[in-house]
């Protein structure tokens, strides 16, 4: 028989209304008002909910009535139900104990960097975060094993978008490093990108601007071209995977989104033309910012692992953090969607701490919490394309349960304690030890 699980006294979001444009000119860019928080239908003050196998069956506000023995019941008094967390920028080859050693990991033993990557997806899992969504790998083969072994039980962790070897222009960044697959033209990167695909890879990174930490290789740099971009695309597309792009100067937004890149990552400058582009595809294409990032960096949170102010100052890191800032308020008001994603697991933004990024969507955008956690929710379905980020009847009954009003506190969502349970598919993935003395 069906196994099912009544949750029952929950507060739900169940994060099913749509995000509302941003209106120009209102402070805290319109949305950010409460517009979207406790209105009808996205937050259920009371409710119950019934998981039948790995699907949510129904979703009431106040009681489900079933016979009592035909459910397994849990009474959270009180507690928050949400949508699994998902991050859209994830390099799990990164280790917990990652300092910007990205050649020592690329060259680490297989075995104990597997036991490595194996503990960074418990670590997103445990977080709250059931969904992740690959950057690019250190080994070949880590998201795409990590997959493997989750979906056979054998160790637990996220649902995974496996990415694969970052691809870059020669001459370009990181083309040097010995740790990516470089192309010449786009008969290459056709060929990159299937043999990548033929592996089991559905998110596949390139390169297409500089970063301003790598000052020979500046953001504004533009790498690639369209017809490049639009082979990888439409051999992408003959596997069902995507391609996901660095691209940080508003001309490598620009190329992206008009060959039909599914994730910009970045975005951090954008002209009216990348604007545009972007507009013209918005059903079809996100930004991920990963603004967390940009601001521990300047914020000094990375000085204790050797990176200098004076080397954030080179970095035009400074500028880079501003220009985005006001880039997430144009693209909110343009209505395109944003990806809760972070390039988490530096010391200074260390992994298990990846609804920081939410937090700096409320703080310095001024976001609703509600439209924060929908960038880390209701916005992540579609991309994947699974039925995911919504406490709906029919969805995958992927779940966190917090103590704790998220919507009053955004910070909720990070601290370990408050965690109570992460289900994945109607199972118990995670059950807090420390909520039982
Ligand atoms: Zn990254």
């Amino acid at each position: 028989m069906t196994e099912r699980i009544l949750i029952r006294n929950a507060k739900i979001l169940t994060c099913s209304a749509p995000t509302p444009r941003a209106v120009p000119g209102v402070p805290g860019g319109g949305s950010g008002a409460g517009a979207n928080v406790g209105t009808g239908s996205d937050v259920i003050a009371d409710g119950d909910l019934l998981i039948e196998g790995d699907r949510i069956a129904r979703v009431a506000a106040g009681r489900i009535e079933i016979d009592s023995g035909a459910a397994r019941v849990v009474d959270l008094h009180g507690a928050a139900v949400l949508p699994g967390l998902g991050d859209a920028h994830v390099h799990m080859s990164w280790p917990l104990d990652f300092v910007f050693d990205h050649v020592s990991v690329a060259n680490a033993p297989a075995a104990p960097h597997a036991l490595d990557v194996a503990a960074v997806a418990r670590t997103f899992l445990e977080s709250g975060y059931t969904l992740v969504v690959g950057a690019g790998v250190s080994q070949p083969f880590d998201d795409v094993r990590t997959r493997d072994a989750i979906e056979r039980g054998l160790i637990p962790g996220p649902r995974v978008i496996p990415s694969g070897t970052m691809i870059t222009e020669r001459g370009a960044i990181s083309a040097d490093t010995g740790m990516t697959s470089v192309v010449s033209d786009a008969r290459d990167i056709r060929e990159v990108v299937a043999r990548q695909c033929d592996t089991g890879v559905r998110a596949l990174k390139l390169f297409v601007s500089g970063d301003g930490i790598v000052p020979e290789y500046p953001s504004d740099d533009l790498y690639m071209n369209d017809e490049m971009l639009s082979a990888a695309v439409d051999e992408a597309d003959r596997y069902g995977a995507f391609i996901t792009v660095h691209a940080r100067g508003s001309d490598s937004v620009a190329m992206a989104a008009r060959n039909g890149v599914r994730v910009i990552h970045h975005a951090c400058f954008l002209d009216d033309k990348a604007v545009h582009e972007l507009e013209a595809r918005r059903d079809d294409v996100w930004v991920c910012p990963g603004l967390h990032y940009l601001y521990a960096m300047v914020s000094g949170h990375a000085e204790p692992w050797g990176v200098t102010p004076e080397k954030i100052e080179r970095s035009g890191y400074e500028k880079e953090f501003h220009a985005q800032v006001e880039g997430i308020r144009q693209l909110r008001e343009a209505g395109i969607r944003i990806l809760a994603g972070g390039d988490f697991g530096h010391q200074w933004t260390k992994h298990g701490t990846y609804a920081a990024e939410l937090q700096r969507y409320v703080e310095l955008v001024g976001m609703s919490p509600q439209e924060a956690i929908n960038t880390a929710t209701r916005n992540m379905g579609p991309l994947v394309g699974l039925d995911v980020g919504q406490v709906r009847a029919g969805y995958l009954a992927d779940l966190l349960i917090v103590d704790g009003d998220p919507l009053a506190d955004i910070t909720v969502l990070q601290d370990p304690d408050r965690r109570r349970t992460v289900l994945k598919g109607g199972r118990f993935a995670y059950v807090n030890p420390r909520m039982f003395p």
